[in-house]
């Protein structure tokens, strides 16, 4: 029987210990394992590798606990944009929507974009409409609102002494993009992630979590990668494209290059995040350079295991 099972990230930055009360922390354990169970029952009843990243992502987009969907962050002038992508190891066809505000999955509209227009990626006011042409369902942008997340973004503005746009953003006025990498029985390889971005964001700006090649990657050749993290270094250093890349002309293995990406090429540049990676053979790995990223996997060889805090911080294995 071949290898099969999905990988989840909630998002990745500074989540200490000391701030996370137990009732929170077991929320997001809660929150991952549902997510999990959803695209991972897909996969046993030998659903394809895509249906089972979506569902995953679609738990997460839906839950108020995750930067996506619901929960997003706010932008500058108080709303929510919301960005995602899928893509399909088999074919290497892919999808992406950013800056979208009335879809409430989004991941939905991107697998819509790969599989019902000749196109990659759509923005804004075109993919809400190409949305309203598939008879998705427009949700008004306050559906996406948390009180949490409005308070980031005040938080966010009485620290900032000026707008000074040249500053440097703060990775860490954001958190919990979401994201699933899946193999299913046949061998095939997908990645989907989805995020409201970075709080305060401005302009339009778009992060690497629908850019193909940045934020999401699946080559049934190699990999299938999906990130978190400060968005303009992933963009940068194209992360999920590189680590897939090293692996087919290395020939080193996922975590090794995940490692490599996420340790010696993202850290020196000052780039905050991770990834979770599935491999060919089904092999499971995740690497993050901050404190924490909220993660859960299950294969069909290795029970349920979720994960919030960096490994050896309070008993995390
Ligand atoms: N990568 C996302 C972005 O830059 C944010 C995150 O992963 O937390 O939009």
């Amino acid at each position: 029987m071949a290898e099969y099972g999905l990988v989840i990230h909630g998002g990745a930055g500074t989540i200490l210990k000391e701030k996370m009360t137990p009732e929170r922390e077991a929320d997001y354990r809660e929150q991952l394992g549902q997510s999990l169970k959803a695209g991972y029952d897909i996969l046993d009843q030998g659903g394809p590798a895509l249906d089972a990243v979506q569902a995953a992502v679609q738990v997460m987009e839906d839950s108020p606990l995750f930067n996506a969907g619901r929960g997003a962050v706010v932008t500058y002038v108080g709303h929510h944009e919301l960005d995602a992508s899928i893509m399909d190891g088999a074919t290497r066809e892919a999808g992406a929507v950013a800056a979208v505000q009335h879809i409430r999955n989004p991941i939905e509209l991107a697998r819509l974009v790969m599989e019902e227009s000749p196109h990659v990626m759509m923005v804004g006011a075109g993919a809400e409409a190409f949305a309203a042409s598939q008879n998705i369902t427009r949700v008004d942008n306050t559906l996406f609102s948390t009180p949490e997340r409005r308070e980031a973004l005040d938080a966010w503005k009485a620290s900032q002494g000026s707008a000074d746009l040249r500053k440097p953003f703060d990775a860490d006025h954001k958190f919990g993009t979401v994201g699933a990498v899946a193999r299913d029985r046949a061998g095939n390889l997908a990645a989907g992630t989805s995020t409201g971005g970075m709080t305060a964001k401005r302009y339009g700006r778009v992060g690497d979590s629908p850019i193909i090649g940045a934020g999401t990657w699946a080559d049934n050749a190699s990999c299938a990668v999906s990130a978190t993290g400060h968005g303009e270094y992933f963009i940068r250093y194209h992360v999920a494209a590189d680590i897939c890349a090293r692996v087919s002309y290395q020939g080193i293995d996922a975590g090794g290059a995940a490692d490599a990406v996420i340790h010696d090429v993202l850290v020196p540049a000052g780039g905050a995040g991770g990834v979770i990676v599935m491999d060919r053979h089904g092999e499971v790995s995740m690497s993050f350079n901050t404190e924490g990223m909220y993660r859960a996997s299950r294969t069909s060889r290795r029970a349920l295991e979720t994960a919030i805090f960096a490994k050896g911080v309070s008993g995390e294995q």
